[in-house]
Order: C-alpha cells, then structure tokens, then sequence
C-alpha cells in the first residue's frame, strides 16, 4: 500500500485524506520534514497559495519539496497546489514563490472572484475514457487555469464550449488539468463532488503506473 501525504500546513486537508484512503492509499499528514522524506507521494490541497508559500518555508520544507521532486517523487497539485506545481504564475502576490516542477505559466484566480466558483462536469483524458467512464464532476473554487504549457506537460482537460445548460463560456477552451511525468495538477477540487477518479489515478501514478 502506497503511504500518500497531503501537505498539512493550511487547505482542505481532511477531504483528501478521506478520498485517498477511500483508493486504497494510506494516506498521513505532512507538516515537518521527517515526515515528507517519508511518503511515496505527496497531495498539495486546495486553499490560499501566498500562504501555503510562505509556510513552506517557515516550515523549511520548501528546499526539501523541490529536492524530492527532482528526485522524482510523485506530487499532485489541487488548486492553489497546481499553483505551487507551476515554475511559472501571473497574478502572484509580489513576493509570492512556487515549488515548481512542471513547464507551465498557471493564472492565480483566472476565473474571477470567490462569486465566480461554479461546478462543471468535465472530460479528463484516462479518466473519463476509461473503463465505464463518463465525465468527472468539479468543482471550482476561486480556481486558477494553465495559461502556457510546455512541449513535456501533457494536457488533461479544458473547460468544454458550453456548460450543462447549453450556454456558451468564456472560458472555453482553457487548461484545467494536466500532467508532466509524475506531477499531476488540476485547477479544480475532485475531493468535494465524491469523485475518487483523479485521486485514484494519482494513487496509481504513485504505485508506479
Ligand atoms: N485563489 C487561491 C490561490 O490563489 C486558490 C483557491 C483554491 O485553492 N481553491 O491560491
């Protein structure tokens, strides 16, 4: 059994532990160094991504993330944590850092404000096509989306054309999933609609498929 750590430090923590244990990980908190030398994988949850920034470092595991992602450690990024995945970002606070890891420039709220979250359905490449499939409900909370992606970031999913009720959006088209190598990011939060899917392909991704 994969031992995965969710990022403790601020976020919506409990809901990923839940979800990951739910796809047979085993899953811990990560709030000191020991602790994330020790895990197989790592979830960076959803929550504000100036702070999480700063308490990676009064926490002094910012040096210690980025080593372990370079030596390969599988990270999965919901959210402000597809923020902190990004080597790039628009809309950071002046001061504001990343881990960074994947080729991408990621919008920090790209959708507008708190009153512009919204849940969507969404196709999710190796998910939704998978299996029994179908579409994987979201959720979008102040969310931000990938701007740019490099030639080695794979794209997951995009915001489709119109929404569940036939409207048009504007954001169509728009990055909102992907992954490079063994980092996985999505600018929404599976770990609130009771979808398991993208937990359980990062679960995988973590058990070496
Ligand atoms: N807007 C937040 C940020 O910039 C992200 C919101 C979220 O994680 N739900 O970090």
């Amino acid at each position: 059994t994969p031992t995965v750590g969710v990022l403790a430090l601020q976020g919506d923590v409990r809901e990923h532990l839940a979800v990951l244990e739910s796809v047979g990980a085993r899953a811990v908190t990560v709030r000191r160094p020991a602790e994330l030398a020790d895990v197989d994988g790592l979830v960076l949850p959803g929550g504000e991504s100036t702070t999480i920034d700063k308490l990676l470092r009064i926490f002094e595991l910012h040096e210690l993330l980025q080593a372990r992602i370079k030596e390969g450690l599988p990270v999965y990024g919901s959210c402000a944590g597809m923020i902190l995945l990004a080597d790039r970002i628009l809309d950071g606070t002046a001061d504001q850092q990343t881990v960074g890891g994947m080729d991408m420039v990621v919008r920090r709220n790209a959708f507008g404000r708190q009153v512009d979250s919204f849940e969507t359905d969404l196709d999710f490449a190796g998910i939704s096509d998978v299996g029994s499939g179908g579409p994987v409900r979201t959720a979008f909370i102040r969310a931000p989306w990938v701007e740019e992606a490099g030639p080695d970031v794979e794209v997951l999913a995009r915001i489709p054309a119109v929404d569940t009720q036939g409207r048009s959006v504007a954001a169509a088209g728009r990055i909102v999933a992907a992954r490079q190598g063994p980092l996985l990011a999505t600018a929404f939060h599976p770990e609130i609609t009771g979808d398991a899917r993208v937990h359980g392909l990062f679960v995988s991704m973590v058990a070496g498929g």
